[in-house]
Protein backbone atom coordinates (compact mmCIF):
# COMPACT_ATOMS: atom_id res chain seq x y z
CA UNK A 1 0.00 0.00 0.00
CA UNK A 2 1.51 3.76 -0.92
CA UNK A 3 1.78 6.44 0.99
CA UNK A 4 -0.80 9.31 -0.04
CA UNK A 5 1.66 12.02 0.30
CA UNK A 6 5.04 11.20 0.97
CA UNK A 7 7.18 8.13 -0.12
CA UNK A 8 8.74 6.70 3.26
CA UNK A 9 11.69 5.62 1.52
CA UNK A 10 12.33 9.51 0.55
CA UNK A 11 15.56 10.63 2.08
CA UNK A 12 16.09 13.64 4.24
CA UNK A 13 18.67 15.24 6.43
CA UNK A 14 17.95 16.14 9.62
CA UNK A 15 19.69 19.44 11.57
CA UNK A 16 19.41 19.31 14.84
CA UNK A 17 20.96 20.55 18.72
CA UNK A 18 20.03 21.23 22.19
CA UNK A 19 21.74 22.83 25.28
CA UNK A 20 21.49 20.76 28.36
CA UNK A 21 23.15 19.34 30.83
CA UNK A 22 24.47 15.95 30.38
CA UNK A 23 25.36 13.88 33.24
CA UNK A 24 26.92 10.86 31.08
CA UNK A 25 28.10 11.54 27.90
CA UNK A 26 29.43 8.48 27.04
CA UNK A 27 26.02 6.54 27.67
CA UNK A 28 24.50 8.84 25.62
CA UNK A 29 27.04 8.48 22.74
CA UNK A 30 26.74 4.94 22.77
CA UNK A 31 22.75 5.04 22.69
CA UNK A 32 22.93 7.44 20.20
CA UNK A 33 26.00 5.43 17.64
CA UNK A 34 23.44 2.47 18.40
CA UNK A 35 20.36 4.13 17.33
CA UNK A 36 21.84 5.65 14.08
CA UNK A 37 23.21 2.55 13.30
CA UNK A 38 19.50 0.23 14.01
CA UNK A 39 18.25 2.77 11.36
CA UNK A 40 20.86 2.99 8.73
CA UNK A 41 21.59 6.81 9.40
CA UNK A 42 25.05 8.41 8.72
CA UNK A 43 26.02 11.78 9.56
CA UNK A 44 28.18 13.51 12.75
CA UNK A 45 26.85 13.73 16.04
CA UNK A 46 28.78 15.69 18.90
CA UNK A 47 27.89 15.20 22.50
CA UNK A 48 29.00 16.98 25.05
CA UNK A 49 28.26 17.77 29.04
CA UNK A 50 26.54 20.57 27.66
CA UNK A 51 24.33 18.96 24.61
CA UNK A 52 24.53 17.59 21.40
CA UNK A 53 24.61 18.47 17.79
CA UNK A 54 24.04 16.53 15.25
CA UNK A 55 23.42 16.33 11.18
CA UNK A 56 22.23 12.86 9.95
CA UNK A 57 20.80 11.69 7.20
CA UNK A 58 18.46 8.82 6.05
CA UNK A 59 14.88 7.81 4.61
CA UNK A 60 12.41 9.60 5.65
CA UNK A 61 10.68 7.12 7.74
CA UNK A 62 13.81 6.24 9.38
CA UNK A 63 14.45 9.61 10.36
CA UNK A 64 10.83 10.09 11.77
CA UNK A 65 11.61 7.28 13.89
CA UNK A 66 14.99 8.83 15.06
CA UNK A 67 13.74 12.58 16.41
CA UNK A 68 10.73 10.04 18.45
CA UNK A 69 13.32 7.88 20.11
CA UNK A 70 16.01 10.85 20.27
CA UNK A 71 13.35 12.54 22.08
CA UNK A 72 12.72 10.15 24.99
CA UNK A 73 15.79 11.20 26.72
CA UNK A 74 14.06 13.79 29.02
CA UNK A 75 17.03 16.73 27.85
CA UNK A 76 16.11 16.43 24.65
CA UNK A 77 12.26 16.53 25.30
CA UNK A 78 12.02 19.98 23.41
CA UNK A 79 14.74 19.36 21.10
CA UNK A 80 13.73 21.39 17.44
CA UNK A 81 14.82 19.10 14.03
CA UNK A 82 15.15 20.82 11.07
CA UNK A 83 14.52 18.78 8.24
CA UNK A 84 16.28 19.40 4.71
CA UNK A 85 16.24 17.52 1.23
CA UNK A 86 19.16 15.10 0.80
CA UNK A 87 20.02 11.77 2.50
CA UNK A 88 22.20 9.21 3.78
CA UNK A 89 24.12 9.88 0.74
CA UNK A 90 25.16 13.21 1.50
CA UNK A 91 27.91 11.74 4.50
CA UNK A 92 30.30 9.30 4.12
CA UNK A 93 29.88 7.23 7.04
CA UNK A 94 28.35 7.74 10.85
CA UNK A 95 30.25 9.44 13.33
CA UNK A 96 28.82 9.72 16.75
CA UNK A 97 31.58 11.46 19.64
CA UNK A 98 31.67 12.87 22.82
CA UNK A 99 33.68 16.24 22.53
CA UNK A 100 34.81 18.73 25.61
CA UNK A 101 32.67 21.18 23.48
CA UNK A 102 29.94 20.96 20.80
CA UNK A 103 31.00 24.19 18.97
CA UNK A 104 34.97 24.63 19.67
CA UNK A 105 35.28 27.95 20.91
CA UNK A 106 38.22 26.68 23.74
CA UNK A 107 35.67 27.53 26.57
CA UNK A 108 34.35 24.28 27.85
CA UNK A 109 34.74 25.75 31.52
CA UNK A 110 32.91 28.53 31.48
CA UNK A 111 29.59 27.51 29.14
CA UNK A 112 27.18 26.79 31.71
CA UNK A 113 23.93 25.51 30.82
CA UNK A 114 21.04 24.14 32.71
CA UNK A 115 17.57 22.06 31.53
CA UNK A 116 16.44 25.67 29.72
CA UNK A 117 19.49 25.87 27.68
CA UNK A 118 22.97 28.31 28.20
CA UNK A 119 22.79 30.23 31.17
CA UNK A 120 23.42 34.21 30.45
CA UNK A 121 23.42 34.02 26.80
CA UNK A 122 21.86 36.92 24.91
CA UNK A 123 18.16 37.25 24.41
CA UNK A 124 16.53 35.10 21.53
CA UNK A 125 15.07 37.46 18.69
CA UNK A 126 12.61 36.18 16.20
CA UNK A 127 13.57 37.47 13.21
CA UNK A 128 10.66 39.71 12.55
CA UNK A 129 11.79 41.23 16.20
CA UNK A 130 15.26 41.85 14.91
CA UNK A 131 13.45 44.05 12.10
CA UNK A 132 11.58 45.80 15.44
CA UNK A 133 14.73 46.35 16.73
CA UNK A 134 16.53 48.15 13.79
CA UNK A 135 13.27 50.11 13.09
CA UNK A 136 13.11 51.25 16.88
CA UNK A 137 16.94 51.77 17.80
CA UNK A 138 17.94 52.54 14.21
CA UNK A 139 22.18 52.94 13.63
CA UNK A 140 22.79 52.04 16.89
CA UNK A 141 22.29 48.29 16.31
CA UNK A 142 25.35 46.60 15.37
CA UNK A 143 25.40 43.37 13.56
CA UNK A 144 28.03 40.97 14.99
CA UNK A 145 28.83 38.19 12.69
CA UNK A 146 29.18 35.12 14.66
CA UNK A 147 30.62 32.85 11.95
CA UNK A 148 34.21 32.65 10.37
CA UNK A 149 35.39 35.59 8.52
CA UNK A 150 35.25 33.78 5.09
CA UNK A 151 31.93 33.05 5.15
CA UNK A 152 30.80 36.75 5.32
CA UNK A 153 32.63 37.41 2.15
CA UNK A 154 29.73 36.28 -0.15
CA UNK A 155 26.62 37.53 2.12
CA UNK A 156 26.14 38.73 5.62
CA UNK A 157 23.47 41.75 7.48
CA UNK A 158 23.92 44.94 6.17
CA UNK A 159 26.87 46.81 7.86
CA UNK A 160 27.75 43.89 10.33
CA UNK A 161 30.82 43.67 12.13
CA UNK A 162 32.88 40.81 11.11
CA UNK A 163 35.14 39.72 13.26
CA UNK A 164 39.23 38.21 12.08
CA UNK A 165 38.47 34.66 12.77
CA UNK A 166 39.31 31.91 10.87
CA UNK A 167 37.86 29.03 13.31
CA UNK A 168 35.33 29.57 16.19
CA UNK A 169 38.38 28.87 18.35
CA UNK A 170 40.01 33.15 17.31
CA UNK A 171 36.49 34.58 19.25
CA UNK A 172 37.62 34.98 22.57
CA UNK A 173 40.90 36.65 21.21
CA UNK A 174 39.29 38.67 19.37
CA UNK A 175 36.98 39.74 21.95
CA UNK A 176 39.50 40.48 24.00
CA UNK A 177 41.42 42.72 21.58
CA UNK A 178 39.77 45.94 22.60
CA UNK A 179 38.77 46.45 18.88
CA UNK A 180 35.30 46.02 19.85
CA UNK A 181 34.98 47.50 23.32
CA UNK A 182 32.70 50.80 21.53
CA UNK A 183 30.43 48.23 21.25
CA UNK A 184 29.63 47.26 24.81
CA UNK A 185 27.06 49.56 25.97
CA UNK A 186 25.22 49.37 22.54
CA UNK A 187 22.62 46.99 21.25
CA UNK A 188 24.59 44.22 19.34
CA UNK A 189 22.97 40.88 17.49
CA UNK A 190 24.96 38.33 17.17
CA UNK A 191 24.18 36.04 13.84
CA UNK A 192 25.42 32.79 12.74
CA UNK A 193 24.10 29.76 10.20
CA UNK A 194 21.39 27.97 12.01
CA UNK A 195 22.17 29.46 15.74
CA UNK A 196 24.24 27.04 17.74
CA UNK A 197 27.21 29.52 17.07
CA UNK A 198 25.22 32.35 18.43
CA UNK A 199 24.16 30.47 22.08
CA UNK A 200 27.43 30.01 23.03
CA UNK A 201 29.30 33.45 21.71
CA UNK A 202 26.54 35.76 23.02
CA UNK A 203 27.66 34.38 26.57
CA UNK A 204 31.03 34.76 25.74
CA UNK A 205 30.26 38.27 25.41
CA UNK A 206 28.17 39.17 27.69
CA UNK A 207 31.05 37.62 30.28
CA UNK A 208 32.85 40.23 29.18
CA UNK A 209 31.37 42.99 29.78
CA UNK A 210 29.10 43.36 26.71
CA UNK A 211 26.13 44.79 28.27
CA UNK A 212 22.67 44.34 25.46
CA UNK A 213 23.57 41.57 23.62
CA UNK A 214 20.88 39.51 21.25
CA UNK A 215 20.51 36.23 19.44
CA UNK A 216 18.72 35.57 16.49
CA UNK A 217 16.30 32.44 16.89
CA UNK A 218 16.97 29.83 13.89
CA UNK A 219 20.32 31.78 12.80
CA UNK A 220 20.26 33.49 9.15
CA UNK A 221 18.50 30.17 7.77
CA UNK A 222 15.12 31.08 9.76
CA UNK A 223 15.51 35.10 9.01
CA UNK A 224 16.39 34.27 5.35
CA UNK A 225 13.13 31.89 4.81
CA UNK A 226 11.16 34.94 6.57
CA UNK A 227 12.73 38.35 4.73
CA UNK A 228 14.30 36.61 1.96
CA UNK A 229 16.59 39.32 0.71
CA UNK A 230 14.08 42.54 1.46
CA UNK A 231 14.79 42.43 4.55
CA UNK A 232 18.27 42.92 6.48
CA UNK A 233 20.20 40.36 5.08
CA UNK A 234 22.25 40.82 2.09
CA UNK A 235 23.97 38.25 -0.52
CA UNK A 236 24.43 34.47 -0.05
CA UNK A 237 24.75 32.08 2.75
CA UNK A 238 27.76 29.69 2.57
CA UNK A 239 26.74 26.55 3.69
CA UNK A 240 28.94 23.37 5.26
CA UNK A 241 27.63 20.93 2.07
CA UNK A 242 28.56 20.39 -1.34
CA UNK A 243 26.57 23.07 -2.10
CA UNK A 244 28.59 25.78 -0.64
CA UNK A 245 25.99 28.72 -0.62
CA UNK A 246 22.92 29.01 -1.04
CA UNK A 247 20.50 32.17 -2.18
CA UNK A 248 17.14 32.97 -0.28
CA UNK A 249 15.31 34.23 -3.49
CA UNK A 250 15.91 35.47 -7.34
CA UNK A 251 17.29 38.68 -6.52
CA UNK A 252 20.15 37.93 -3.76
CA UNK A 253 23.21 40.71 -4.19
CA UNK A 254 26.28 39.05 -5.07
CA UNK A 255 29.49 40.43 -2.53
CA UNK A 256 31.98 38.19 -2.94
CA UNK A 257 35.04 38.72 -5.19
CA UNK A 258 37.87 36.72 -6.97
CA UNK A 259 40.85 37.12 -4.96
CA UNK A 260 42.84 36.97 -7.86
CA UNK A 261 41.28 39.12 -10.32
CA UNK A 262 38.41 40.82 -8.58
CA UNK A 263 35.25 39.38 -10.62
CA UNK A 264 32.13 38.50 -9.01
CA UNK A 265 32.33 34.97 -7.90
CA UNK A 266 30.28 33.23 -4.80
CA UNK A 267 32.23 30.11 -5.06
CA UNK A 268 34.87 28.87 -3.01
CA UNK A 269 37.67 26.58 -4.24
CA UNK A 270 40.54 25.17 -2.34
CA UNK A 271 43.88 26.46 -3.12
CA UNK A 272 46.01 24.40 -5.16
CA UNK A 273 48.90 24.24 -2.77
CA UNK A 274 47.42 20.41 -1.03
CA UNK A 275 49.42 21.35 2.15
CA UNK A 276 47.34 24.93 2.60
CA UNK A 277 43.60 23.76 1.02
CA UNK A 278 42.18 27.08 2.47
CA UNK A 279 38.76 27.82 1.07
CA UNK A 280 39.49 31.09 -1.10
CA UNK A 281 36.81 32.93 -3.31
CA UNK A 282 38.11 32.43 -7.22
CA UNK A 283 36.21 32.93 -10.22
CA UNK A 284 36.22 30.07 -12.68
CA UNK A 285 38.30 31.10 -15.19
CA UNK A 286 40.82 31.14 -12.04
CA UNK A 287 40.01 28.44 -9.98
CA UNK A 288 40.79 26.70 -13.34
CA UNK A 289 44.09 27.98 -14.05
CA UNK A 290 47.38 25.99 -11.92
CA UNK A 291 48.81 29.49 -12.04
CA UNK A 292 46.06 31.29 -10.52
CA UNK A 293 44.31 28.83 -8.09
CA UNK A 294 45.66 30.08 -5.11
CA UNK A 295 44.78 31.31 -1.96
CA UNK A 296 46.93 34.54 -2.12
CA UNK A 297 49.97 33.49 0.89
CA UNK A 298 53.17 33.68 -0.59
CA UNK A 299 54.33 30.41 -0.33
CA UNK A 300 51.27 29.30 -2.58
CA UNK A 301 51.64 31.92 -4.67
CA UNK A 302 55.48 29.79 -5.32
CA UNK A 303 53.66 26.43 -5.42
CA UNK A 304 51.08 27.24 -7.87
CA UNK A 305 53.41 29.14 -10.45
CA UNK A 306 55.53 25.90 -10.51
CA UNK A 307 52.27 23.39 -11.26
CA UNK A 308 52.70 24.92 -14.92
CA UNK A 309 56.12 24.13 -15.42
ZN1 LIG B 1 39.34 35.54 -11.08
ZN1 LIG C 1 47.11 28.51 0.14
Amino acid sequence: MGNSYTDLHESRILLYYCFTPIADPTAVMLWQRALCEKLELTGRILISEHGINGTVGGTLANCKAYTKATRQYPGFKKMEFKWSHGGAEDFPRLSVKVRDEIVAFGAPGELKVDENGVIGGGIHLKPQQVNDLVAERGDEVVFFDGRNAMEAEIGKFKNAVVPDVNTTHDFIRELESGKYDWMKDKPVVSYCTGGIRCEILSSLMKNRGFEEVYQIDGGIVRYGEQFGDDGLWEGSLYVFDKRMHMEFSDHSKQLGHCHNCGAATNLFHNCINEACRKQTLLCDECAHNPATAHCGNPECIEIAAASCH
